[in-house]
């Protein structure tokens, strides 16, 4: 801790071109965030930085020779893991995306916009920019004076090194998200042999434009004017869910003092008006004013005004996580019926997820009776049905089958149908089924189902359900 009086703490408030020193109400122009350290920091990196490792290196785990998880678009199958999932399993993606809804949901109302925060690829993507703009062009002074220098070799030569570093993000990240959609090492090799007006490029050029837009150039502006779940998140926040909040009770009224000054005594609180908070807001609000719309729960605030409170010997948490409840005196809840109504039906779609998986067929079959003719004879004077079947192998790995007929009493298929599908092949054939005249007066109609048997293993069985017509004789 340092024991040098107060005023190096306090900025320069005022530089030309600065946007967020001393008023909150100057929302136009570009936003100078100052660089800081601190716990909500480090905690954000570990997370963020797990995350972004997942993204840029999921793509390129191979499991059993095939990419690991690649939704190919051209087959609309796709792989996670070994397992192939088609557009008939759907309503499995669609379980995936209510539980995540509703996870996100909970922990909004517990703990306010952690997402925003910490986690959404904006709020990521954006700090990973700031980092950037910091490496090439100085912290947040050195920005602001660069702004307003005149053109020189050396503000060039910075503003070239921040946009090469930006584009190279924008189109590692173009290229990591492209290879969830085609091979990804397919897509690098083609980019590096210069063939770039393939879609999947122009895929890439499109991810990286929007990359380099948002991260770059829009920032906080997504989140203020064009994220939908920003506008509906207060819906989902109570009395008890966390904020970030000034402690207005103990900060004021504020003030500039030496770290040696009795500020009591003076009539002043604990806040020394630096605007650290403010600084390093990427929203560029001031936390002071209240609770904001505009506050995206980074915590950069708490984490540049406790290393204020640390230098001034004071404690920390006049800038912290507290709740409403918390603020007006009342007792704090955790529990509360709304979590537990989103914790049953998360309860509720998890139970059908796994039985929807588990009851998951690994071979689709679908039957189309000849509609042209409803039955024919055969040349031993038998009645005959033809169908026309298709079978889709829905794993990763080659597979025998044998057609069988169930509950077929009377009907037989008019050969031995035995064939091997590769992984995800589709087979599509037509079955003759056939039985002996029926001494009836009335024509009729027998059901009976079409079984499809895994060589490989028997207890793999599929049926379809079909009807067999015969004449009056
Ligand atoms: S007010 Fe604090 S928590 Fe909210 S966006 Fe700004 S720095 Fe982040
Ligand atoms: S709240 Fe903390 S960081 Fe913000 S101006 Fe006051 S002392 Fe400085």
């Amino acid at each position: 801790m340092s024991d040098s009086p107060v005023q190096i703490l306090i900025p320069a408030k005022n530089l030309p071109g600065d946007s967020n020193p001393a008023s909150t109400t100057l929302r136009e122009g570009k936003i100078f965030t100052r660089s800081f350290t601190g716990r909500f920091r480090n905690f954000r990196l570990l997370g963020a930085g797990f995350l972004t490792l997942l993204f840029f290196g999921t793509s390129w785990v191979n499991w059993n020779g095939h990419q690991a998880i690649l939704w190919d678009l051209d087959t609309r199958q796709f792989h996670v893991f070994g397992t192939t999932f088609w557009p008939q399993d759907f309503m499995l993606l669609s379980y995936v995306m209510i539980i995540g809804a509703l996870l996100l949901f909970a922990v909004t109302m517990v703990a306010g916009r952690v997402w925003c925060g910490y986690t959404c690829p904006q709020s990521v993507w954006t700090w990973a920019f700031i980092w950037a703009e910091n490496l090439t062009e100085g912290d947040r002074n050195q920005r602001i004076k660069l702004q307003h220098a005149p053109l020189t070799f050396s503000k060039v030569f910075k503003r070239s090194s921040k946009h090469v570093l930006w584009l190279s993000m924008s189109i590692a990240t173009g290229i990591a998200f492209v290879g969830y959609f085609v091979p990804v090492r397919e897509l690098v090799q083609n980019l590096a042999h210069l063939e770039w007006l393939s879609s999947s490029a122009i895929w890439v050029g499109i991810v990286a434009a929007l990359t380099y837009m948002n991260a770059g150039w829009v920032r906080e502006k997504v989140c203020l004017h064009m994220c939908p779940y920003a506008r509906f998140q207060s819906v989902m926040f109570d009395r008890n869910t966390l904020v970030i909040a000034y402690d207005a009770a103990r900060g004021d009224a504020r003030g500039s003092r030496k770290k040696t000054d009795d500020h009591k005594a003076l009539g002043l609180g604990d806040c020394i008006d630096c605007y650290m908070c403010v600084q390093v807001c990427p929203t560029g609000i001031d936390i002071r004013d209240g609770l904001q719309m505009d506050c995206i729960g980074c915590a950069a605030c708490i984490d540049a005004c406790d290393d204020v409170m640390d230098k001034m010997g004071y404690d920390r948490g006049l800038v912290s996580y507290t709740s409403e409840a918390a603020l007006a005196g009342e007792p704090e809840k955790i529990l509360r019926p709304r979590l537990f109504g989103y914790g049953a039906l998360i309860a509720i779609m998890l139970a059908a997820l796994v039985v929807s998986l588990n009851s998951r067929e690994l071979v689709d079959i679908s039957v189309v009776k000849d509609r042209s003719v409803l039955y024919r004879y055969t040349s031993d004077g038998d009645v005959m049905n033809v169908y026309r079947m298709k079978i889709t192998n829905k794993t990763q790995q080659p597979a025998q089958y044998n057609l069988k007929l169930h509950n077929a009493e009377g009907l037989s298929l008019s050969r031995t149908y035995q064939f091997t599908l590769a992984a995800g092949e589709v087979y599509d054939f037509p079955v003759t089924v056939e039985m002996k005249p029926l001494p009836t007066k009335e024509a009729g109609m027998v059901q009976f189902d079409f079984e499809l048997v895994n060589s490989a293993a028997p207890n793999l069985v599929t049926r379809e359900a079909a009807n067999f017509m015969y004449p009056a004789q």
